[in-house]
């Protein structure tokens, strides 16, 4: 599977020589499978360039699908820049939580309200169905998708995406649901035993990890994680490699780098051989099935006691696979 980051940053987007590495723009990733299936997690600012570069690559129709984690500002101010969903004869899925009273379409094109926007969502040339989604899984033509509920101030799903024997699961915006974790080691029990076992032998995470320990008591209850957290329920999640993300817009390329040093001194010290990196704006990951990996699994092989059920709230075309044989 290819993994290209198109925004790796948190809360607002922050353009300048300070962000220029690591990058501005508000979170957006591009995921592909070997057989070309095009899906799109999130659509900040971020979302403006791929969109770019996806018109600029001469297909005659682009087809395409996004994930939507939650509808806050940095995760979906792509979306009215996103020019595919303005081109006739495109064809874009777009799938998002179910809101509290509002659905996803709904939310989106109050973002596109004259107000705000000079052209409203039902303008957009391109044929656009939305997905209303709640815990569970469902199918992307060959990748399969598992959803689950995280912590955050707003009703937020994480994505597990498993195709071509891999598995990567993006997770923004997420706080610990024991808040002591996320500034020291503790025994995982409760949802956050159940969160570990959602991210279970991820050969990628890509994960919110916009605060340290240190920061965190000044943040809390905010929705986020902090970077020490991150790492320790990766381990115990066998997590093969960790991408940080959602970099704190007050948090400068330098401040990065000396984070991401730490982290892996840490690690090494322990003898642990996870990989934890700091995603750059553009980097493209190639994640390939490791030696002693098995075939991929769903998340519903792991959490005997959760029963998944079609993620999708509402009927739509799509023909859902049903799991519970795997329960
Ligand atoms: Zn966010
Ligand atoms: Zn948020």
């Amino acid at each position: 599977m290819r993994v290209q980051f198109w925004g790796t940053r948190g809360s607002i987007a922050k353009p300048g020589s300070s962000t220029a590495r690591y990058g501005g723009n508000t979170s957006c990733v591009e995921l592909r499978s070997a057989r070309g299936t095009l899906v799109i997690v999130d659509c900040g600012t971020g979302g403006h360039a791929l969109g770019q570069e996806l018109m600029s690559a001469g297909a005659e129709s682009v087809r395409g699908h996004i994930l939507i984690s939650h509808t806050h500002w940095d995760h979906i101010q792509g979306i009215p820049f996103f020019a595919p969903l303005f081109a006739s004869g495109n064809e874009w899925d777009i799938y998002g939580p179910n809101g509290l009273g509002q659905s996803l379409r709904d939310t989106l094109a109050g973002q596109m309200q004259y107000t705000y926007f000079p052209i409203t969502l039902d303008q957009c040339g391109a044929k656009i169905r939305y997905h209303d989604l709640v815990e569970g899984a469902f199918d992307i033509d060959d990748i399969k998708v598992s959803t689950h509920y995280l912590n955050h101030p707003a009703l937020t799903l994480g994505y597990r995406l498993e195709a071509d024997g891999v598995t990567v699961v993006y997770c923004c915006d997420h706080e610990p649901h024991s808040r002591p974790l996320a500034t020291r080691r503790g025994t995982l029990t409760g949802q956050d035993l159940r969160y570990a076992e959602f991210l279970h032998g991820a050969d990628l995470l890509i994960h919110d990890a916009q605060y340290t320990a240190e920061e965190y008591p000044a943040k809390v209850g905010w929705g986020h994680s902090s970077i020490e957290y991150v790492v320790n329920i990766g381990q115990y999640a066998e997590v093969k490699r960790i991408a940080l993300t959602h970099h704190d817009p007050i948090r400068d390329d330098h401040a990065i780098d000396r984070l991401v040093a730490n982290v892996r001194a840490r690690l090494r010290e322990s003898g642990s051989s996870l990989d934890v990196f700091a995603a750059v704006e553009r980097q493209v990951l190639e994640i390939i099935p490791t030696h002693t990996q098995g075939p991929a699994r769903r998340a519903a092989s792991f959490q005997a006691k959760i029963s998944i059920e079609p993620a999708q709230s509402r009927v739509s075309h799509l023909r859902f696979s049903m799991h519970q044989s795997h329960l």
